[in-house]
């Protein structure tokens, strides 16, 4: 096995990437080139997250029904309950069902008055993420992804707990865990581990988030409950106004960590883009992750 090319074992990777609704037309044109740039490698699923409290309902259904319909690439929606009813829930769902979509990312949601505040299940609603799974099942046979957490979520009191509420989201009907992001592997194997332990067989895709902004990704992983090594911002410092090469550290540790988590065996992984394809294609590049040329007619 070679290190830097994992592809040397023959080894085939499953890649799948996260994208935001945009605000702007700017960032509109951005995330189309990103999408169109990151098709080129053939990506096993493509998904669209749904803004808190349900803020880019419109916006996100627009962005998986356009995947769906002009790429080749299959497409997810996040979809979180906390801030509505059952029934908007499932005409959101028969909406994508109707535009050919197959896969739901879903989550609970945090409360509209932001993470960390209580979460108050609305009464005509899902009252939490397995009850949404268990809600898709029943509607229709979507692929259900749901999210994990190797370092705990903030509500949570234990990783236990935590591997707790992930076995009951697969018994209600999830098929595939993303993790929230990490920097540190060992964190990642160790949950693995005990999952595995417990019986867990479902694939527990790690979420890798390429640090492009260290500021912002260090306060939402503050908020996420996710621990940023010293190291890690040790590589940043003195780099605020030096976004060269802030980004080829980015990159550089980006690359490190899944290159670590290959040598470990791990063949999925999922994308925090933020949009830009940039970081995410050449990691997939080192990976032997390489663009599927179309076939020539015969
Ligand atoms: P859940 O499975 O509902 O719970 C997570 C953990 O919290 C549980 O494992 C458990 O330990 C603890 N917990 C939950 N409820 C309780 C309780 N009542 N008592 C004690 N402990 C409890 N948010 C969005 O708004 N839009 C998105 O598109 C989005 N996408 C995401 C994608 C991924 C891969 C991840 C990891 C997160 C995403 N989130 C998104 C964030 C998510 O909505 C929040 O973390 C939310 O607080 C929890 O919802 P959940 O479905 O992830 O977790």
């Amino acid at each position: 096995f070679n290190a830097l090319h994992p592809t040397a074992a023959g080894k085939q990777f499953k890649i799948s990437y996260e994208f935001f609704p945009p605000k702007t037309a700017e960032m509109e044109k951005q995330l189309w080139e990103s999408v169109k740039r990151l098709e080129a490698l053939d990506p096993h699923f493509v998904s669209v997250t749904y803004g808190a409290g349900g803020s880019t309902r419109e916006r996100t259904h627009a962005i998986v029904a356009r995947i769906a319909r002009e790429t080749r690439m299959n497409p997810a929606a996040h979809l979180t309950c906390v801030s509505s009813s059952a029934a908007e829930i499932d005409e959101i769902l028969h909406g994508y069902w109707e535009a050919g979509v197959r896969h739901i990312v879903a989550l609970r949601g945090d409360p509209p008055t932001g993470v960390g505040a209580k979460f108050e299940p609305n009464p005509k609603g899902y009252a939490s993420s397995c009850e949404l799974v268990r809600g898709i099942r029943r509607l229709h046979d979507f692929e259900i992804s749901v999210s994990t957490y190797p370092e705990g979520h903030p509500e949570s009191s234990s990783v236990e707990q935590d591997l707790d509420a992930l076995q009951v989201k697969i018994d209600a009907g999830a098929t595939r865990a993303i993790t929230q992001f990490f920097f540190d592997n060992d964190i990642y194997f160790r949950f693995l581990d005990k999952a595995r332990a417990r019986g867990v067989k479902i694939p527990i895709v790690p979420g890798i988030m390429p640090i492009r902004n260290f500021r912002q990704v260090a306060s939402f992983a503050q908020k996420a409950g996710a621990s940023v090594p010293r190291w890690v911002a040790e590589r940043f410092e003195g780099l605020d106004d030096d976004p060269e090469t802030r980004a080829l550290v980015a990159a550089t540790t980006a690359v490190e960590q899944v290159m670590g988590l290959a040598r470990a065996g791990v063949d999925e992984f999922h994308f925090y883009t933020n949009n830009r394809a940039d970081m995410v294609f050449a990691i997939c590049h080192l990976l032997g992750v390489r663009p599927v040329r179309e076939k020539a007619p015969a």
